[in-house]
This record gives structure tokens, sequence and C-alpha cells, in this order.
């Protein structure tokens, strides 16, 4: 059967080299939508809700072909059903982002003037704006490959990498093109030449639109001291966001500290995630080393295109068989009576 996978992956995976290049360099990202200008909502419209959003964004991950794995695990879905949370575009902690993360991340503000200019449209206010932040939670079988591999990537994982980064880049783009169609401005940051990732000074390893800090902001979840978000269906999981022009309400309550989640940081014994690590990334008193976490991952790709027949590089090992894997470690939640 292995002469099904695809031969000489450095060349033919196509999806994996675009989508590796694309997020490296900002290159090969689709054509916007056009903003439809004839269409302005009129008094008996329905505006896309809160609700709208969260029912739109479930049911893409619950039917879309795209939530698939390739082969050997064809029909295999990616994604169990996601969470889903907003930001308001005046957030005052998006512009506290220029000083945390770093003066090259985005406001929402600046991603979507981009998008206004080239519509030849007014750029609406911040005020006007919402970042609608969504959590991919990965599936029961592939965590539970990757926490039964103690050096490299599971072939689950890889393939959720990089087919998992596609489709949550596809989801996107289509709700983005729904709104756009309607007459309403969307931008889906990850695909506009901005989306770049590089070594920035002072900051290292770094994208300039961070999903992970709009989906703390969004109150999806706090930073473990491995530096994936821990969510109410844990740390296994991709998180992407979009920009909308409307006014959508947050409905949920962002913890103050950014590591409310974390045994470790909540002075509770734990550092799991420290010996899941092959790389030594993580440690007690200084928390995650991005840059020898990044050798590590960017060193599997090889291995990947050796064994896996893709283009991608991935680890994930310090998400899975620890407490934060799939929940809000008990622990936590006992100490705060839940
Ligand atoms: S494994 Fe433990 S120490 Fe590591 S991030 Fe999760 S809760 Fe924190
Ligand atoms: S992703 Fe892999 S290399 Fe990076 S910190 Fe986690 S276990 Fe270590």
């Amino acid at each position: 059967m292995k002469d099904r996978y695809r031969r000489f992956a450095a060349l033919t995976d196509v999806g994996g080299i675009k989508s590796a290049i694309g997020e490296a360099k900002g290159f090969f990202f689709p054509k916007q939508p056009r903003l439809n200008k004839e269409c302005a909502a009129g008094p008996g419209d329905r505006i896309p809700d809160e609700e709208w959003f969260k029912k739109t964004i479930k049911e893409k991950v619950a039917v879309h072909p795209d939530n698939a794995m390739e082969y050997p695990y064809y029909g295999e879905r990616m994604f169990e059903e996601p969470l889903v949370g907003f930001v308001r575009g005046d957030d005052p902690l998006l512009s506290e982002y220029k000083k945390i993360i770093g003066p090259h991340h985005f406001t929402p503000y600046e991603i979507m003037r981009w998008q206004a200019e080239k519509n030849r449209v007014p750029a609406p206010k911040a005020e006007d704006l919402t970042i609608v932040s969504f959590i991919l939670p990965i599936s029961g079988q592939t965590k539970d490959d990757n926490k039964s591999s103690g050096e490299w990537v599971s072939e689950r994982w890889a393939q959720t990498r990089l087919l998992g980064e596609i489709f949550s880049q596809t989801l996107v783009r289509e709700i983005v093109t729904d709104l756009m169609g309607r007459g309403i401005l969307a931008v889906s940051p990850d695909v506009t030449p901005f989306s770049n990732k590089k070594r920035y000074p002072g900051v290292g390893w770094a994208s300039p639109w961070s999903h992970r800090h709009m989906a703390y902001a969004a109150g999806l979840g706090t930073f473990g001291i491995h530096d994936f978000l821990i969510t109410e269906k844990g740390a296994a999981h991709r998180c992407g966001s979009f920009v909308v022009a409307l006014k959508l309400q947050p409905d949920r309550k962002r913890p103050e500290d950014i590591h409310t989640h974390c045994l470790h940081y909540q002075g509770i014994e734990c550092l799991a995630c420290r010996r899941r690590c092959p790389a030594g990334a993580i440690d007690g008193k200084s928390g995650h080393d991005k840059e020898a976490c990044m050798k590590r991952v960017a060193a599997s790709t090889k291995r990947n295109l050796k064994n896996y027949h893709i283009f991608i590089y991935g680890c994930g090992l310090c998400a899975t068989g620890v407490p934060c894997e799939s929940a809000i470690p008990a622990r936590i939640l006992k100490k705060a009576g839940a």
C-alpha cells in the first residue's frame, strides 16, 4: 500500500511547499475577494451576529470536506467542535501587544486599513472592528498518536499541522468571501502580504499576527509554560482568527493572569511538558526556549518528507500526554473551586 503515498514529496507535495513558503515569506496568498459595494444591508436584512459566526464556524468544521486527512487516514476528521470568541477592535490589549509581542505585530485596524485601501473605501475605525477568534481541537486519535511518540511528531499530527492549516485558511477565506459579498469588509491577516514568519530583533521567531494572542484576548484560554494556549478543550489544537467590520460583543471573561491554566505557574507541581520535550526547550525557571524549539521542529521536516511523504515541520509532543492536553487541568479547576 506504500506506493499510494506521493513520491518525491520534496518536489511533489505542492500544497505543503506552498504552505511552508507562504507562512515564511507571505507569498502564494490566495487572491482576496472584492468588496461588493452595491450591496448595503437594508432595514430588514439580518446582519451576521455573534451566533451567526459561531454557528457558521462550527458547521464548517463539522461538515467541510477539507477537514480531512490524507492517505493512509482517508476520511478521518482532523478537528472536533471548535471554540469561538470575539475581541473588540479597540480593546486596549491590542495596542499593548505592540509592546508585549513587538512593534511588528499588527493591530486589526492596520490590517483592515490595507483591505479598505485595496477596495477603495474609507478604513473603518478601530471601534467598529471585531476580531473573530477560533480554536480547532485536534482529534482524539491524533492526540493519542502524538502521546505515544517520544522523539518525533506522529504522522497524524504532521498531517494535521499541514492540512489543518490549509483547512483553517480555507474556512476563513470562505467566511471572508461571504461577508465581502454582502458588502461587509473582512480580512484574514494570514493571507495578506504582511503574513511572514521571521526572526525579529529582540523578539526571536515570530509572526506579525499571533492567533494565539488573539485567542487569549478573546478569553479562549491562557498560556502554558510550553507557550501553547490552554483552553477548556486543552492545548492540543490549532487556532485562527480574522477581522470583520462589525461590532460584535465579546462573551468570555479574559483572565488577567496569562498563565491561569498552567499548573507550574500556579505553584502546583507539574512540568510534564518539560519531560516530554526531546529538545530540552522547556525549563521551569526560564520557560520556553523558542530558538531551541524552532531548531528541533525544523529538523523534523526531513524526517516527515522521508517517512510521511509530506512537506511540513511539526512536533507538539509537549502538548500531548500532559495534564493540559485536552482540558484545563483538574487540579487548576479544583483550586478555583469549579
Ligand atoms: S504540562 Fe503542566 S507545566 Fe506544562 S504547560 Fe501543561 S500544565 Fe503547565
Ligand atoms: S514543540 Fe517540541 S521541541 Fe518545541 S517545546 Fe514542545 S516538545 Fe519541545
